[in-house]
């Protein structure tokens, strides 16, 4: 069978190898806009869990990764100084362009066809093959040449961030709260080489406008926020990689495939960046397909169909969970990490935040709304934050 990738991300690279790898006999081409040596972004956080699961698709390869990677347990959330040390989870972070150089370096040994700085402006450029697999991100061509096949939605959330990184090493992958007098921003840091790290920096509608940031250049808010953190970056400068301030785009499509078209990973579905799963969803969708034509061998169709079967449930189940996290910090933890008459004092906030996101690991709420409605989280932070195995001091 001819298969037709566009796209060379974690999606696209892992599926191309796993095809090409159990079926020689496939012919395997990949189409990517960039070179080799280009990416977006720094380093991305895979947990524990996630390498399980894309072991599933190859053992091998994920041992491949894990050299590679920096490994930590703990989770830490800093709020006016203040450190509580979440314990009891697994995370590794490895460098975007290594995880893409390893995947590349996998596909040649396997016999993928690899096309680089090839853009393609939609479906009808790359058509002539067995199958067609849109795996390029975020702002896929592919899917939005036929968006209404797709039945594609387009939703842009509030909050602003930008993905940067930094030549320092944190401990474990930490949130840091830093209050103005506008409101509240967060940073999302850890890192992914012994010296390196990535850092996201994240704010809502109304304080972005109350501290400016609207009528900023992007250098000017790279200053701001280094200024800002200043004390969290240890002094040391913010780096880009056409790190720009954007509002995250949610992309979500009614039906995966459409003639011999089929979406994976970003194309098909983003998931937020403060959340840490985008890489992760992106490599299991490209496992549930090659599974899809493992099983039904030559039968296009059957196979888009068994892999939109068996992965969309999954797929919702994680989305909604996904959707959870991002709704509440969006409308509560952010917003609200602030207001420490709403509950008594900043330790009491620094716990808050601690222990909903211990809880946030251990459960799953039964859907979006209840995230609006905090009913469902623990009546009595300080209570539920209590069996913390340590809590911290880190400044006055
Ligand atoms: C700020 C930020 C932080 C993140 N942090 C994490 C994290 O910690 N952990 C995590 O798991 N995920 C994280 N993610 C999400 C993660 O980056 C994505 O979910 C993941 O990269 C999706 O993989 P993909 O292969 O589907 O798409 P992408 O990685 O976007 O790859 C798509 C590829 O297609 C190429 N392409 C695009 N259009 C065309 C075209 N027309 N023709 C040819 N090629 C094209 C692109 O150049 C690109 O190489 C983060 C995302 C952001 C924005």
């Amino acid at each position: 069978m001819l298969f037709h990738i566009v796209g060379a991300g974690p999606s696209g690279l892992y599926l191309a190898y796993l095809l090409k790898r159990s079926n020689p006999a496939h012919v395997v081409r990949v189409f990517e806009q960039n070179r080799p040596d280009v990416t977006f972004g720094f380093g991305v956080v895979l947990s524990g869990r996630a390498l399980q699961f894309l072991a599933e698709g190859s053992a091998d390869v994920v041992e491949r990764l894990k050299g590679k990677m920096q490994h930590w347990s703990n989770q830490h959330i800093v709020h006016r100084g203040q450190c509580v040390v979440v314990d009891g989870s697994s995370y590794s972070a490895i460098e975007r362009l290594t995880l893409l150089h390893e995947l590349q370096n996998l596909c040649s040994e396997a016999g993928v066809e690899l096309n680089f700085e090839h853009r393609a402006s939609g479906a009808a450029d790359l058509a002539e093959c067995d199958v067609l697999i849109g795996a390029d991100g975020a702002n896929s061509a592919i899917r939005d040449s036929q968006m209404g096949a797709f039945g594609t939605r387009v939703t842009d959330f509030r909050n602003y961030f930008a993905w940067f990184g930094v030549e320092r090493s944190f401990d474990a992958h930490t949130l840091t709260f830093k209050a103005t007098d506008g409101g509240a921003f967060v940073a999302h840091h850890y890192r992914y080489k012994p010296a390196m790290s990535t850092f996201v920096a994240e704010v809502d509608t109304e304080t972005w406008d109350r501290a400016g940031m609207a009528g900023m250049t992007d250098d000017e808010r790279r200053t701001f926020t280094e200024r800002l953190f200043a004390e969290t970056l240890g002094g040391r400068p913010l780096i880009s990689n056409r790190s720009i301030w954007r509002r995250w785009r949610l992309i979500n499509n009614d039906h995966w495939h459409f003639k011999n078209i089929v979406l994976i990973g970003d194309a098909l579905r983003t998931a937020h960046p403060s959340i840490g799963s985008g890489t992760r969803l992106a490599m299991e969708d490209a496992i549930a397909l090659w599974r899809a034509f493992e099983a039904e061998g030559p039968g296009v169709a059957a196979a888009f169909a068994r892999y939109e079967r068996m992965r969309k449930p999954v797929r919702n189940k994680l989305n909604r969970s996904l959707d959870i996290c991002v709704s509440h910090s969006y409308h509560w933890m952010i917003p609200g990490v602030l207001d420490d008459s709403r509950r008594g004092g900043p330790h009491d906030q620094t716990a808050r935040i601690a222990s909903e996101t211990a809880w946030r690991r251990s459960h799953r709420a039964p859907d979006l709304e209840a995230a609006r409605d905090r009913s469902f989280l623990p009546r009595h932070p300080w209570t539920a934050a209590r069996p913390l195995h340590q809590r911290k001091r880190l400044g006055p």
